[in-house]
């Protein structure tokens, strides 16, 4: 019984220190589908700044930063709050839309910066236009995001926000293969208007998607809720890897430099 007591204490203790973004699995899911997409010149680009890293773990860097206090300036770029009834007011406030805004502005303008500085920028960049296809990136703040929403899943005590970054993508088995096949099947016409960098226009989609998230009762979410939001989830990790590719050509692609 003591026992016991004492593991709640401890994933109580664990899961806020997990449950902010995509879980690494989605994060590296995305950056998979991302690279399929990018010409050979981009993504020899890509790897000059960023070294022996692969793109997939480029996006898992602001996540492992997490754990150095030094870099707790960065906690607020992940994500936006707007609350219900709210719409998007730009401002100058730290958040995710102003920081991807700032990283593509740094990146067109990279000659200005050191190699270093570039690598991060990607880093950065690739993270936060994940973290925004995310829709509890986009939530609340009176239950930060779904982070502070104690709930269980096939069992198991998890949080409203860690069960969209990552429990129902692996339970369901989204995988970058599947996105890929996923997208495979759009018309041509459907995939250029994806493509389209429009970062105000991908908070709102991840926006439209709470009222789905926040419908189940009670502290439990049940196989029926994963199966009727899995494919909500595949195409969000699809496009925000196809969008993730565009960008990076846009940015990258010295011909149309
Ligand atoms: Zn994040």
């Amino acid at each position: 019984m003591k026992l016991n007591r004492i593991l709640v204490f401890i994933l109580i203790a664990i899961l806020p220190l997990r449950s902010f973004c995509w879980g690494g699995e989605g994060h590296k899911l995305i950056g998979n589908v991302a690279w399929h997409y990018l010409n050979q010149g981009v993504k020899d680009s890509l790897q000059f700044y960023l070294g022996s890293v692969s793109l997939a773990d480029a996006g898992l860097w602001m996540d492992e930063m997490r754990k150095n206090h030094e870099y707790d300036y960065m906690k607020p770029w992940h994500y936006i709050n707007i609350e219900k009834g709210e719409s998007y007011k730009p401002d100058t406030n730290q958040n995710v839309i102003n920081e991807i805004n700032k990283r593509i502005d740094h990146l067109k303008h990279r000659n200005l910066y050191s190699k270093g500085q570039v690598a991060v920028d990607i880093k950065i960049l690739v993270h936060l236009c994940e973290d925004l296809h995310m829709p509890l990136h986009v939530g609340y703040a009176s239950d930060t995001g779904g982070n502070a929403i104690h709930i269980s899943f096939m069992g198991k005590p998890t949080t409203l926000h860690w069960a969209w970054d990552n429990d129902i993508m692996l339970q369901q088995h989204i995988t970058a293969d599947s996105c890929l096949a996923l997208l495979a099947t759009f018309p041509e016409q459907k995939i250029r208007e994806a493509r389209r960098t429009n970062v105000i226009a991908w908070m709102n989609e991840s926006r439209s998607l709470l009222p789905n998230v926040y419908d189940y009762k009670g502290d439990t979410i049940d196989v029926a809720y994963a199966d009727k939001n899995a494919p909500i989830i595949k195409l969000r990790l699809a496009l925000a890897g196809l969008r993730l590719s565009e960008l990076l050509n846009e940015l990258f692609d010295t011909r149309k430099n």
